[in-house]
């Protein structure tokens, strides 16, 4: 019997994973790498899909984006090479279907398996290719002869674990399950919570995950709502909400500094800015102000739209804490991004003798010792970078106030890591800023240790952008577009953007379109920026393009944030049909800032999805950020994998913000219900989901 204490199961992260037979130091250590720790830590790496083994599916029946395993004999291969190393088989059936297994990643060994006459058995999910369907990266097993039988159960799919085979791996967690104690003791919810939801225990649930009975609904597994996965997504969102609840409780327990300046250097901002603030910054402001007087630290977000003026908002902040002659910090995600908070704030604050001061990662030898010299010294008054601000060595003299910008950029970690610069009596205000707008319960769930406030008013005078999409096929028609434009001195974005989404891939795209766009535009001035080039080479281009020395920016998503060329009216959005609503609303909010009628062509590759064909129609109907927020939430259901990523709130393990939203109300009462009554209960839940700091770490 395992034992218990004090009504609260076993801690089983005291359970170390070398336990285990069969888990030597090396085996310890690549587990380790993943922040797989304690026998827990297994039992909660879950499948992250279920193929479904157990029957054969004709190629001519396949449907795009519709997950099936078929059998068929090699026709041809072709080794090639176009950005990358790649190979693709052509295989087909009894039935005279023909489909492609296409590789990027493949070793010399593989591609002679592949002879013609083979028979292959794959599993993956067909995509629309050139020739008709193909696999990419399926996984396939060549069949020996007279080899027939299928699976007879739904196969999990484990996240990879590097030095460690899927076979391998599948052993190792069977063997931890082995070890699963009995349903009394690993339970953490109350039994009525549970029982309100019919949700499994703990024990079931997890049995079920990684080992689904062959009758199991699998189209419930595969798309993540089965009882069993939403009952560990319930505890999962509840272990965020209890973690970051208590951080809030803790952080405002510390002092802060009280700022309580007569407001006289934002007077003089006031004065010297060509707008006059709008209702929405007028009353985020206040609520500032009024946050920074107080002893205890202020954790606050700012949501407001693309262009809804967020950063004079901070800097208006900023100047409460030098005005007490203190320190302020802005951080932005990149160094892009930074460098234009940077500009903004100079030519604001430097008129009223406020020092400025600059500091990434790339500021290094003399010019970095110089910026540590006056950051420490307090000579700096306000300090604008990137995360190199979190860094060790790094000393402020006495920082009052952190501002974070886009901060679903960092993690909640990150932003925690600023705290800790503060003096060691008190910790700095914070102040978060997001231009992507979240649905109230949403901001709730990812934001329980912050207030939240909305600038939800666009300065006067802007004039909404117009949206459009075009199948790529009438790209000629844009290019006319875009030099009868630059003709006429205005400025456009051409974003690229890929479905695999590696830099490098992403970039060589870029590159390759900014040379078609060179011979079809020779009257145009192009210029090139992406995620590879040295980051004095992007800024460059940034200045020229800003100054309108360039008529034509090619750009990835780097341009998603912060860039602001107010004479830039006409955005075209590549392979928009693979983009979030939430990402191309980003990337839109780069036009539209100035005066002129701005555009926005969604530039797609037919056919479009039902889904893709929503989010196009929801962006040419609306510019509200809010409105697409809700929209987004809605249509991101099952099987659209565009989650984390554009959204980037809190990493979970299984749960999904969008997906799981139902459940949102009642994790929120839960919480408050064990802050309350079982604070040992709160603590277990969240040490089991939240983990020590080697998952922070790793993070
Ligand atoms: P975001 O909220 O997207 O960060 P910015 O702070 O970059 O927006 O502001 C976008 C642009 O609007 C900037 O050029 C800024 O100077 C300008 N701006 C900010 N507030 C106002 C206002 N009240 N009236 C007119 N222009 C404004
Ligand atoms: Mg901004």
């Amino acid at each position: 019997m395992p034992k218990r204490s004090g009504g609260v199961a076993v801690d089983l992260n005291q359970q170390p994973l070398a336990s285990l037979r069969g888990v030597g130091p090396s085996m310890a250590e690549k587990l380790a790498a993943r922040g797989l720790l304690t026998l827990q830590d297994l039992w909660l790496h879950l499948p992250r899909q279920y193929e479904d083994r157990t029957a054969l599916t004709a190629i001519r029946a396949l449907q795009p984006g519709v997950a099936a395993q078929v059998e068929g004999k090699v026709e041809a291969v072709e080794r090639g090479f176009r950005y990358r190393p790649m190979l693709r088989v052509a295989i087909s059936d009894e039935a005279r279907g023909t489909l492609v297994l296409r590789f990027f990643h493949f070793r010399a060994q593989q591609v002679a398996q592949f002879a013609p006459g083979a028979r292959v058995r794959a599993y993956g999910t067909p995509r629309p290719g050139q020739h008709g369907l193909e696999m990419v990266h399926p996984s396939y097993r060549i069949l020996g002869e007279g080899e027939h039988a299928l699976g007879d159960a739904l196969d999990p799919v484990y996240p990879e674990i590097e030095g460690i085979g899927p076979a391998n791996l599948r052993k190792l967690i069977g063997l931890a399950l082995e070890r699963l104690p009995d349903a009394e003791a690993l339970e953490l919810l109350p039994a009525d919570a549970r029982a309100a939801l019919r949700l499994p225990s703990l024990r079931e649930a997890l049995l079920t995950l990684h080992r689904p009975p062959r009758d199991a609904d699998v189209v419930a597994l595969q798309t993540g709502v089965h009882p069993a996965q939403r009952r560990l997504a319930l505890e999962e969102l509840l272990a965020h909400q209890l973690s970051l609840r208590r951080q809030r409780i803790a952080l405002q327990q510390q002092g802060a500094r009280a700022l309580r300046g007569k407001g006289r250097l934002v007077e003089r901002l006031r004065k010297s800015l060509p707008f006059a603030l709008t209702g929405a910054q007028e009353r985020v402001y206040a609520q500032v102000r009024e946050d920074l007087s107080q002893p205890k630290p202020m954790l606050r977000l700012v949501q407001g739209d693309v262009g809804s003026g967020k950063t004079v908002v901070a800097a208006m902040a900023a100047l409460l804490a030098v005005e007490a002659d203190k320190q302020a910090a802005l951080m932005a995600p990149t160094e892009l991004l930074a460098e234009q908070h940077l500009n903004n704030l100079k030519a604001w604050l430097e008129p009223l003798d406020v020092r400025v001061c600059w500091l990434a990662g790339k500021v290094t030898g003399r010019a970095r010792a110089k910026a540590l010299d006056e950051v420490a010294s307090g000579e700096a008054q306000v300090v604008v970078g990137t995360h190199a601000l979190m860094q060790e060595g790094v000393a402020f003299h006495d920082l009052a106030l952190a501002i974070i910008d886009e901060q679903h950029r960092f993690g909640v970690h990150q932003r925690l890591a600023l705290r800790d610069k503060g003096q060691h009596d008190a910790v700095p205000h914070q102040l978060v800023m997001t231009a992507t707008p979240i649905p109230r319960t949403l901001a709730m769930s990812a934001y329980a240790d912050l207030d939240v406030s909305a600038i939800d008013e666009l300065p006067p005078g802007r004039t909404p952008v117009t949206t459009i999409a075009l199948a790529a096929e009438r790209r000629p028609e844009l290019i006319e577009r875009i030099s009868k434009a630059c003709a006429e001195g205005r400025q456009a974005y051409w974003v690229c953007t890929l479905i695999d989404d590696s830099d490098e891939v992403v970039a060589q795209a870029a590159q390759s379109t900014f040379e078609a766009l060179t011979l079809a535009l020779p009257e145009v001035r192009i210029g090139l920026v992406h995620g590879r080039q040295k980051a004095a080479e992007k800024q460059a281009t940034m200045r020229a393009f800003k100054q309108g020395e360039l008529g034509l920016l090619v750009a990835t998503t780097v341009i998603e944030v912060g860039v602001d060329v107010p004479n830039a009216s006409l955005m075209v959005i590549e392979n928009a049909e693979r983009l979030g609503l939430a990402q191309l609303h980003q990337l839109r909010g780069r036009v539209g800032r100035g005066s002129a009628a701005s555009s926005c062509v969604l530039l797609y590759q037919s056919p479009l999805s039902a889904m893709a064909r929503e989010r196009l129609d929801t962006l040419r109907r609306t510019n509200d950020g809010f409105e697409i927020a809700e929209k987004d939430l809605q249509l991101r259901g099952p099987g659209e994998l565009l989650g984390t990523r554009q959204t980037g709130l809190a990493a979970f393990r299984l749960a999904d913000l969008a997906r799981d939203a139902d459940l949102l109300p009642r994790v929120h009462a839960l919480a408050d219900r064990l802050l309350q009554e079982s604070p040992g209960v709160a603590d277990a839940i969240v040490r089991r989901w939240v983990g020590g700091a080697a998952r922070y770490a790793s993070a």
